[in-house]
């Protein structure tokens, strides 16, 4: 029998080498998989509790990532909010 554990795609984020990322594809991979970020940068996925996400250090935004993100969203950027005032 699967026991199934539902993820939200939209709040999972890769951590890579300290930086979170966010992926292109709406699924959530299976472990072992490796994964490709909206970046470009990729990573074979392992699935650990929220709990040890801010053990070691706390995880940075990834910059390309939140870029295109939020271009694809028609979100502004920081910069551009910042500049209107
Ligand atoms: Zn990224």
């Amino acid at each position: 029998m699967i026991a199934a554990i539902y993820f939200d795609p939209l709040a999972v984020h890769p951590v890579i080498e300290g930086e979170w990322h966010r992926m292109r594809s709406s699924e959530i991979p299976d472990p072992g998989r490796t994964i490709t970020m909206l970046c470009g940068a990729s990573g074979t996925t392992s699935f650990k509790p929220m709990s040890e996400r801010r053990s070691r250090e706390i995880p940075r935004q990834c910059v390309p990532c939140d870029t295109i993100f939020r271009r694809e969203c028609g979100i502004p950027l920081p910069k551009d909010r910042t500049s209107r005032r």
